[in-house]
């Protein structure tokens, strides 16, 4: 079988070193047949400290890993070690397991490698690069495209608006220069992004070819900066609703389901409708998340004012720009959305990120958040990316009252 070409994100790093917050951290690993009949076929006991009743757990028409009461995979020794890996193998792992944190989508010709940051060796940059690595995870590729059909089309442009996989790099890699703009600041870089995505689409070009197709798209970036700058000045208050959206897409973006939660469904439910009221209200307190995410009163939090340092800047702007350079963002990488929306839901998902950092930062008694609360704010809000609902209707209000725009810039939600 002939073997994808796959390339990944500049800057970035990643190693295992073997800490076990994966196999700890509540990770929901759905198993296929060939997963599940190799685990059958590995006769565990409880001798071997792992109850075969209770390993594997339906889940609609197949399985998850079962998971011991503290949240953490059944497999999971005491000393931190994978039991399965122990005993058979790296190889003899379920698929899911296999592949973490590492994420791979088609990108073209090629397959896009992205990670995880719900890793926290992909948070610090630590390990060897991504790029370095290409060849060893090429075999292990076409089983995570399982599924896919061989050639997948390009995310579309806008919705409604398809485009061929050249056009689609070509946007790609200018809003990734966009956002890499380390002279402008972070909140100004999200506004010009929309703002030349909304003059691309007014421009209503189709796919683009030749040598100054980039050239074109430059000059239509370059000729939004003048509303992007007054969209900036102008950007006033935002509104209760935007407020109230905002804490929803923090909680389903920090919320965190064990296998034990899905069996005591009522139980789940009601924790969760709880804790959904109290984010609607913003009133009192947020619910204990756990893992530096305390009880704190949702006030403290809204009214905290989060300027970036230069390293909680940098280590955002890595973070998006890997999501963008391995197609994480738009299309079968992130709900099928086209590429515009998938840009919009990362300016959200900026906005998440310092909601949870000034929770964190608040939770630890700090009057500002610092780079460490950035760091875990990204694990926390990274567990769920793409895994929880389809934000586009949540970004379709904020961006129709101009609070997606607002989001990006405000510093305090509330005064
Ligand atoms: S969380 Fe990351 S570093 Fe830790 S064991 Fe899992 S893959 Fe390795």
């Amino acid at each position: 079988m002939k073997l994808p070409v796959l390339e990944a994100p500049a800057g970035q790093n990643w190693s295992c070193h073997g800490c076990s917050k994966c196999c700890r951290g509540g990770l929901l690993i759905t198993l296929d047949a060939a997963d599940r009949q190799r685990i059958l076929d590995q006769n565990w006991s409880t001798t071997d400290g792992v109850d075969p009743a209770s390993m594997m757990v339906p889940h609609g028409r197949g399985h998850r890993l079962g998971h011991q009461p503290d949240g953490a995979c059944v497999f999971l020794d005491p000393a931190g070690r994978c039991r399965i890996h122990a005993r058979f193998g790296e190889a003899a792992k379920p698929l899911p397991c296999r592949l973490y944190p590492l994420t791979y989508h088609p990108s073209g010709p090629r397959i896009a490698v992205g990670v995880r940051f719900d890793c926290p060796s992909a948070v610090a940059n630590r390990g060897a690069t991504l790029s370095s690595q290409l060849e060893a995870l090429r075999p292990i590729a076409p089983s995570a495209l399982q599924g896919m059909p061989e050639s997948v089309p390009a995310p579309m442009l806008f919705a409604g608006v398809s485009t061929d996989w050249p056009t689609f790099h070509r946007v790609l890699r200018r809003l990734d220069a966009v956002i890499a703009a380390s002279d402008v600041p972070l909140s100004q870089r999200w506004i010009r992004g929309m703002h030349g995505l909304a003059a691309l689409r007014k421009a209503g070009l189709g796919p683009m070819s030749g040598r100054d197709a980039d050239t074109l798209l430059e000059g239509i970036f370059r000729g939004a900066l003048t509303s992007a700058a007054s969209a900036v000045t102008g950007s006033g208050n935002l509104t209760v609703v935007a407020r109230v959206l905002l804490r929803q897409q923090v909680l389903d973006q920090a919320r965190r389901t064990t296998v034990h939660d899905l069996e005591q469904k009522g139980r789940h439910r009601w924790l969760l409708l709880k804790a959904a009221i109290q984010f609607l209200s913003g009133s009192g307190n947020t619910p204990d998340l756990g893992a530096g995410f305390s009880k704190v009163s949702f006030n403290a939090v809204e009214s905290m004012t989060a300027g970036t340092s230069p390293e909680s800047d940098a280590l955002l702007t890595r973070y998006f720009r890997v999501k963008l350079q391995s197609v994480a963002f738009c299309g079968v990488g992130y709900h099928n959305l086209p590429l515009h929306e998938g840009f919009l839901a990362l300016a959200l998902q900026q906005a998440v990120i310092t909601w949870l950092a000034r929770w964190h930062a608040v939770s630890a008694g700090r009057s500002r958040p610092v780079v460490e609360d950035f760091e875990q704010a990204i694990q926390r809000a990274d567990h769920n990316w793409g895994h929880g609902r389809n934000p586009a209707p949540v970004l379709r209000l904020l961006v129709q009252k101009g609070d997606l725009e607002r989001l990006c810039v405000i510093q305090r939600l509330r005064s």
